[in-house]
């Protein structure tokens, strides 16, 4: 086969190139090679072999090239302030969906019922919240829902604050709720004070607050509210900003459809007729363990109720009377302090006084859950500082059935049913066998008269009498 020149010349022109690119390629290979082997050693000398080793596969692996991530476009979000007090665990969610940024942060609680409670509260909250929303044309809405909490007693309370922004216009509103965990279902905030109430807060406020304008007692301008261990702190608005004053239980007990701190049940205010006479039997110096059970009995079998003011020490004193206090509170009738060991307050130093006091209401919130409203000083012997110190409504008699005097039953009923009258308080005493046995008569004569037989709590409540701390009383009228 002969070739031609032309394309002899063509061949030799390729190979040459061809070696050219080859060693081109060669010199490339080698320079790399003798750079890394140098770099090897270099590591080799400064560590161990092993470490030259990985230094040598870090190197011979070769980086994928990045690929360039897109620049994400500016999505609006929306955050949580922080100042918003949290008793424990919450639980957070932020998102941006059809031009609204949103965020919903609510509690997490031990006890399973009210943490599904209160979370489908908050997601019912959210849904309606974003739902209002989504109706406006600005395209620029934002809405954060975040709380505070508190608790009293059995009461789980939430206070929802909801903050939105539309364009330039922002709001911001509170929702209530609250829970009872004893009974595991919510409970309706708007029926949880009396119309009642609101006068007496508005009072409390005003005389907090350092500019004086007097505020309206109604329902609408003290409706956002936190129950506290302390208790309930109210959120209103003043001189264009949020104010809050907190208002003692035992300040507002009477005006509450709950009690807030125990285990008395939520009817501790009953169904009565405000019309017909109301008479408030008390019993002192108790628990007693046989004869304040059966005491109990007798005023359940008339559907009567009753106040007892206890000894924080007899109390304490064995297993069947701590008993007999617990079956008490949970009975209904109202447990009250007769303080802790029955001295004459009067006639005691004021730190003194004040433990008697105290070491009473610690005792009976150690066993029933709730700190007693009312004080009965013993002997009904008080002075200044008695008043001043209490930190609760002094209850004294204006019948004094003189069972210690008489122990005997008839004498008793009859001394009692002679001084009746409408709005009276009755003393007596749960742990002498006769004066129960007076009361096993007393209590159906009294209802027979037409008596409607309460405790101190419901006499106030329906007389319309608005307790203060540290003052005395005797009786309606
Ligand atoms: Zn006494």
């Amino acid at each position: 086969m002969k070739r031609t020149k032309k394309t002899k010349s063509m061949l030799r022109r390729l190979l040459l190139g061809s070696c050219g690119v080859l060693m081109l390629l060669l010199t490339f290979f080698l320079i790399n090679y003798i750079g890394k082997l140098s770099d090897t050693k270099a590591y080799a000398n400064a560590g161990s072999v092993d470490t030259a080793l990985e230094a040598w596969q870090e190197m011979t692996v070769t980086e994928e090239p990045k690929k360039p991530t897109p620049t994400p476009l500016p999505v609006p979000k929306a955050e949580f302030s922080k100042e918003y007090e949290h008793s424990g665990e919450a639980k957070e969610v932020l998102a941006y969906d059809s031009g609204i940024a949103y965020g919903l942060r609510y509690p997490v609680y031990e006890d399973a019922i009210c943490s599904s409670a209160v979370k489908k509260a908050a997601e019912e909250l959210l849904a309606a919240e974003l739902k209002e929303l989504s109706g406006t044309s600005d395209k620029d809405c934002k809405l954060v829902i975040d709380y505070e909490d508190g608790a009293a007693g059995e009461l789980v309370s939430v206070l929802f604050r909801i903050e939105k922004s539309v364009g330039s216009a922002a709001r911001t509103e509170k929702r209530q709720w609250i829970f009872n965990k004893k009974k595991g279902e919510t409970v309706n905030a708007e029926t949880l004070f009396s119309d009642r109430a609101y006068a007496y807060i508005a009072e409390q406020a005003s005389a907090t607050a350092e500019d004086a304008a007097p505020l309206t007692g109604d329902r609408e301008t003290f409706s956002s509210f936190l129950l506290t261990a302390e208790g309930a702190e109210f959120y209103y608005e003043a001189d264009g900003k949020e104010q809050s004053v907190t208002v003692p239980y035992a300040a507002l007990h009477t005006y509450m459809s709950v009690t807030v701190n125990g285990n008395v049940p939520a009817d501790s205010i009953r169904e009565l007729d405000p019309e017909k006479p109301m008479i408030a039997l008390t019993f002192d110096d108790g628990p007693h363990y046989i004869n304040t059970p059966r005491l109990l009995k007798i005023l359940e079998d008339n559907g009567a109720r009753a106040t007892f003011f206890i000894l924080g020490d007899r109390s304490f004193f064995t297993e069947a009377n701590k008993e007999t206090l617990r079956q008490l509170a949970a009975s209904g009738n109202e447990v009250a302090s007769h303080t802790y060991s029955h001295k004459n307050l009067a006639q005691l130093s004021i730190e003194d006084m004040v433990a008697e006091i105290t070491k009473a209401a610690d005792n009976i919130y150690a066993l029933t859950g709730e700190y007693p409203t009312f004080v009965r000083p013993p002997y009904g012997s008080y002075n200044d500082e008695v008043k001043q110190y209490a930190n609760a409504p002094l209850i004294t008699w204006n019948v004094d059935s003189e069972d210690w005097k008489s122990r005997d039953a008839a004498t008793i009923v009859e001394h009692v049913l002679e001084e009746a009258r409408d709005g009276r308080i009755v003393l007596l005493h749960d742990i002498h066998t006769f004066s129960v046995d007076a009361a096993e008569r007393l209590i159906p004569e009294l209802i027979e008269r037409g008596y409607q037989i309460v405790t101190l709590r419901e006499l106030f409540y329906y007389k319309g009498v608005e307790l203060e701390n540290g003052e005395v009383y005797h009786g309606v009228y």
